[in-house]
């Protein structure tokens, strides 16, 4: 499926995968590969995955959090994408996970993940998945909550174990985000108040309790964040907590802490988002003036990006079908997918750009709205884009399609979930095959 490229400059190239070109017969490739074979090949819709824009996420990551603040490990966010092969891959390129479900740490264990790299976290863990934690040996539980500390030292104790365990810290800090991904705020269901009193309570508990060991402090902002004051303010905030309530007055020092995830990616044309060395240092440069103001040895910390990894390596591809038109109004245009595979749209709002594959380069000629097919009127993908005039039977991709779309999937309307390849050199590998009926009757239980 190798095909040379034409060089042509594709518009839109900054929210494509980075192998995106333009072929010899003038159409979309991701990976060497010609997006128009591979709907054609797997079906759509399709998630594509482009490994090489994923290795480069991965690696410049680490190269510039090492640079940066040399005691630092990254963790992938696994809510972002999971599944099998795709986690092997992730930990050959020597990331840890964070999980927030038992059933993420059944997929990273069916992988063969180190379970000791994992960080498990959640407002409400259930006992069940506490249990299964301790028992696989799951390397940090994040603690949310008060109610947590109790049952989870039962549970160790129950299991003969001591657990590792970090305290989510809510530090009171606004991302400036959507208000339905906000985390750090004091109205949040996420994590423990410094001004309430309810992070050191906890901190407090957990060193009292026999079978949990207090390694250090969690906070996560939100996502995405685009703006570096905020990460700085909560680790300052973060900072004076550890230093005079953590170590002052309960007496424990923390060698760990987590400035979370959120880290931004563009999703459509004059969307930027930060680099990786913007984060990196000013969570290095904040903790280090931090740590020599008050004389405290730099924590361990650990970076948890999940969207930022896979965000743009994803593409989303379907099938034009009908048209339209509400003179003086609106044109839609439908495809083949929608709601089921990418809520986001109408969980956020969320903006997209929309690409033709079968002929990147034409010019646009009227605005439309994309709509999917699904049974509900917020069933939109893209509201007013210039496009060229689309014919049914062409294929549509969305960029930035890798986080946060095939993870909230749904079967509603009893739609089949696309299949999701990985493409890298000319070759697709499939990595999840598309549901057929019969995996839709597959819970089913007729007597
Ligand atoms: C969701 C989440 C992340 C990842 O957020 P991204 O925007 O995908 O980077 C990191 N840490 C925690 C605790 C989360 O809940």
């Amino acid at each position: 499926m190798t095909t040379a490229s034409t060089g042509a400059a594709l518009p839109l190239a900054h929210v494509l995968p980075t192998t995106a070109e333009v072929n010899a017969a003038g159409r979309l490739s991701v990976g060497g590969c010609d997006v128009r074979e591979l709907a054609d090949r797997f079906g759509t819709p399709l998630y594509i995955y482009d490994t090489a824009t994923l290795r480069a996420q991965l690696r410049g990551y680490r190269e510039a959090f090492t640079a940066a603040y040399p005691d630092s490990e990254l963790v992938y966010a696994s809510k972002a994408f999971l599944n099998r092969p795709f986690a092997r891959f992730i930990a050959s390129e020597g990331f840890g996970f964070d999980a927030v479900s038992a059933g993420e740490i059944a997929t990273l264990k069916s992988a063969d993940v180190d379970l000791g790299r994992v960080y498990l976290h959640g407002n409400n863990k259930t006992p069940d998945e506490l249990r299964y934690a301790v028992e696989n040996g799951v390397g940090r539980i994040v603690i949310d909550g008060e109610w947590e500390i109790e049952l989870l030292e039962r549970i160790a104790g129950e299991l003969g174990r001591t657990q590792r365990v970090l305290v989510r810290v809510s530090p009171g800090i606004d991302g400036h985000t959507h208000e339905k991904t906000t985390t750090g705020i004091l109205d949040s269901k996420f994590g423990l108040p410094i001004v309430t009193g309810a992070a050191e309570r906890a901190i407090r508990a957990i060193v009292a309790a026999p079978h949990l060991e207090f390694r250090g402090i969690h906070m996560h902002l939100g996502s995405p964040i685009f703006e570096m004051e905020p990460y700085g303010q909560a680790i300052e905030v973060m900072a004076e907590f550890i230093d005079e309530v953590v170590r002052k007055q309960i007496g424990v020092e923390v060698p760990e802490f987590s400035p979370g995830g959120g880290f931004a990616v563009a999703y459509w044309g004059e969307q930027q988002a930060p680099a990786y060395a913007e984060y990196a240092a000013v969570i290095a440069s904040t903790l280090q003036r931090e740590g020599d103001a008050r004389g405290f040895e730099l924590p361990h910390i650990t970076l948890e990006p999940g969207r930022s990894i896979v965000a743009r390596a994803g593409l989303a591809v379907y099938t034009v079908g009908a048209r339209k038109e509400v003179p003086g109004i609106r044109t839609y245009v439908s495809v083949d997918g929608g709601m089921a595979d990418n809520p986001r749209v109408a969980l956020y709002d969320s903006k997209y750009e929309a690409v033709l594959p079968d002929r990147p380069l034409d010019p646009p000629e009227e605005l439309v709205t994309i709509a999917g097919k699904y049974c509900e009127s917020g069933d939109i993908l893209v509201k007013d884009i210039e496009l060229p005039r689309l014919r049914a039977g062409e294929l549509l991709a969305m960029p930035a399609a890798g986080a946060y779309q095939v993870a909230m999937e749904s079967n509603y309307n009893l739609a089949l979930r696309p299949a999701v390849v990985m493409v890298e050199n000319g070759t697709a590998r499939l990595i999840r095959r598309r549901q057929t009926f019969e995996d839709l009757g597959a819970l089913d239980v007729d007597e």
